[in-house]
């Protein structure tokens, strides 16, 4: 795809999607300026010069040998600059959820934002931007200027660990959040990444675990994710990713990241690897720009060895060049020489809670809620709270993402055995008790509270009181893949105690993904509120009181089951020894995922391609009042519909539109959305533009669509779907 139309399609999609509300745009950027300004630098360069800006290390004091570069902020990686030349060095931070604690090491803190499936429950690009344009403006206070963000990989299995750093199942919901997400970082004069490039779909056997999928079912899902992210959000940086690829290292796959990314989709930025992801100096050629946290690998491929080729050999020499410019052009399509960077800056804390509550708001999901038992009245005379750690505050994801405040975590439990990354594998809490919120909200109230260690006292306690609030954690981390579905610490069992000995049973979930109820029958009320950051417990107590109405609705599937997925074994769970680092063992290193199983058909796909019923699915949220979805039309590459508000609160709805069947047969796929706020009564028309993409299917080297008729449906979810609409379409090839 050309420059320009990614531009011209990035700017019709965002216009058309998030409508007038959306006044807050990054600066348009010149991207061809940016390129002619970095073609020039590059002809000023030294030999010497040129393997500059191509590899750096991590700057953390960990790694014995490692002398800390003057300049070098710690955190996770650092590319020297070339001052003669008038370019920054770049200061790496992590990641999608804010500025990383990384140990609390530099004695700051930062905000955090709730975990990706939570803002993406909220399925508001425009929440996502101002998500990403607070974290940029802390990471560009501490003197970043790149913030590894972007996580995008689909939920392909809800086991993987990482589930809670990415954003959804659906390549257009994702790539339209993780767009927006990356415009708002951007508006800082920072550089964003998007990651992981691509297909990182889990953490057992993250550096060698190889998959397996035909080009077609790439091209129509994972890949499509990042595409619509790169159109959307125009990364400067795209970090690829630990898994290997039709038996290649992703960071060193010719086909991901000459072919499609560079050739197909035309983008000019610069390929980033993750860290200790490059196999050898040969991934330059497969087409990665930059080897980062070069300790991790088994050798500094990018500095001399890069420069003897490049003398020796003119195809290196010019792709030596490529690489500089690559850099290059996103440095100054960001603007991070016009505008550096400095440690030291003002953050206002305060107002950046405001929008890490926001978006916990925005993205609690209320599961269950058997006659009107939640909203609490605020008169309620005995509240019992039980379990987890909600007297200290909520749970947070681990790894390389994990955020925490100036004062660190509220509290932690250490989870990772006596290995070199067991500091990393700690269970931590943010400072944001819900019970505290809960008491503030109920002032009349006795609330008491129970650790929920032992279920006979959390029974006699719920058994007291009015009303049984439980709060269930379930942690993940970077690493480490989840067994099962369960609710680890016997906290299933906790439920269905409390859940039987006191039917006003709420259960508050902190999950990173989805986890199977086998209590659901007999709770009252279930509000999924994931990892919901700095202003968790406030988000949640405003939720249970009412005082928001939930509108966050499921970006991912929950299962009934493991039997109901692709692969009910996660692949290599049997075998693999877990370590963080995700290096094999010697001789171990065979482990292939068949993701040609589903193909493009990840998550509600599957399930409608199967014709089974999830526990809920994709796109699934109760809320506090009603609405009613009519009036569904197609025309061309446009849907419209009008959503009311057919209860007594205001609430928000999210007019969901799917594709459900073409000419040669059923097929679904969500093909646009909007996310609206209704007072009670009120109605809105939206429309929404269809990409053809997502009607498409990937054939021989292009996109192509079959003349017929197309069926559409307005959704309340993936599984509850209005009338359906057929529209007849004409026959349709075209190349990216
Ligand atoms: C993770 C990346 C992260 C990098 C730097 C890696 O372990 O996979 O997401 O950006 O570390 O901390």
């Amino acid at each position: 795809m050309t420059l320009s139309r990614i531009l011209a399609a990035g700017v019709a999609l965002a216009a058309l999607s998030h409508g007038a509300a959306n006044a807050q745009q990054a600066p348009a950027v010149d991207l061809k300026a940016a390129e002619a300004r970095a073609a020039a630098t590059v002809k000023q360069m030294t030999a010497e010069e040129k393997v500059i800006l191509t590899h750096g290390p991590m700057p953390l004091p960990f790694f014995p040998g490692t002398v800390m570069p003057k300049e070098a902020i710690p955190g996770a990686g650092y590319i020297a600059g070339v001052p003669r030349l008038g370019v920054p060095a770049l200061t790496e931070t992590d990641a999608s959820l804010g500025v990383a604690w990384v140990g609390g090491l530099r004695k700051d803190g930062a905000t955090a934002l709730p975990s990706g499936l939570a803002q993406a429950a909220s399925w508001n690009p425009q929440l996502l931007y101002q998500g990403g344009a607070m974290i940029g403006s802390e990471a560009r206070a501490k003197g970043f200027n790149v913030l590894l963000a972007g996580g995008v990989n689909l939920m392909r299995d809800p086991r993987n660990g990482r589930t809670f750093e990415y954003l959804a199942e659906d390549p257009l919901l994702s790539g339209m959040l993780v767009g927006a997400a990356i415009r708002g970082i951007q508006s800082n004069h920072i550089i964003s990444t998007i990651k992981h490039f691509a297909l990182n779909g889990q953490e057992t056997g993250r550096k060698y675990v190889d998959i397996k999928i035909n080009e077609g079912a790439a091209r129509e899902s994972d890949l499509l994710a990042f595409q619509i992210g790169i159109e959307q959000g125009q990364p400067g940086s795209v970090m690829c990713a630990y898994n290997r690829v039709h038996g290649d290292q992703a960071c060193a796959s010719d086909w991901l990241l000459n072919k499609v990314l560079k050739q197909s989709w035309g983008w000019k930025g610069f390929v980033m690897s993750d860290w200790g992801a490059v196999p050898g100096l040969d991934a330059a050629i497969k087409g990665l720009d930059q080897q980062s946290g070069e300790q991790l690998d088994k050798g500094v491929f990018f500095a001399d060895q890069l420069k003897a080729k490049a003398a020796a050999d003119p195809a290196w020499s010019a792709r030596l060049d490529d690489m500089n410019k690559r850099v290059l052009t996103a440095i100054y399509a960001a603007g991070l020489d016009k505008n550096p960077a400095k440690p030291g800056g003002a953050i206002d804390f305060a107002k950046n809670a405001q929008v890490a509550e926001e978006t916990a708001k925005q993205g609690i999901v209320l599961l269950k809620n058997r006659e009107g038992l939640l909203p609490l009245a605020k008169t309620a005379k005995s509240i019992a709270v039980i379990g987890g750690y909600a007297d200290s505050g909520v749970v947070a994801g681990s790894g390389s993402s994990l955020v925490h405040d100036e004062k660190g975590p509220a509290a932690t439990r250490s989870l990772g055995g006596d290995g070199p990354f067991a500091a990393l594998m700690q269970q931590s809490y943010h400072r944001s008790a819900p019970l505290k919120a809960i008491k503030a909200l109920a002032p009349q109230a006795t609330v008491t509270f129970r650790d929920g260690r032992y279920i006979a006292d959390a029974v006699e306690k719920a058994k007291q009181a009015e009303v049984a609030i439980v709060f269930a954690t379930e942690w993940r981390t970077e690493g480490l893949d989840q067994p099962d579905l369960s609710l680890p610490d016997g906290q299933d069992a906790l439920i269905a105690a409390v859940a039987a000995a006191n039917p006003n049973t709420i259960v508050v979930l902190e999950t990173g993904g989805p986890v199977a109820m086998p209590w659901l029958d007999k709770a009252g009320a279930v509000v999924e509120a994931w990892y919901p950051g700095a202003r968790g417990g406030e988000a949640i107590a405003s939720v249970l009181f009412g005082d928001t109405n939930p509108g966050g609705r499921l970006p991912v599937t929950f299962p009934a089951s493991v039997d109901q997925l692709p692969r009910p074994k996660l692949d290599g769970s049997d075998w693999v020894e877990p370590n963080f680092s995700g290096d094999p063992e010697p001789g171990k290193d065979k482990l292939v995922a068949d993701y040609d199983v589903e193909g493009s058909d990840v998550g509600y796909r599957w399930f409608a391609r199967n014709g089974a019923k999830p526990l809920f699915p994709f796109g699934y949220g109760l809320s506090y009042t009603t609405f009613s979805r009519n009036a569904l039309k197609v025309a061309g590459l446009s849907a419209s519909f009008t959503l009311t508000n057919t209860g007594k609160v205001a609430g928000d709805d999210v007019g969901q539109v799917y594709l459900v069947s073409r000419p040669d047969g059923a097929k679904q796929r969500l093909v646009g959305f909007q996310r609206v706020s209704l007072a009670p009564g009120a109605s809105q028309k939206v429309t929404v533009k269809i990409d053809p993409r997502l009607l498409a299917d990937w054939k021989d080297g292009g996109w192509t669509m079959p003349a017929g008729e197309y069926g559409f449906a307005l959704g309340a979810n993936a599984q509850d779907l209005g009338p359906v609409v057929k529209v007849k379409m004409a026959a349709r090839n075209w190349k990216d």
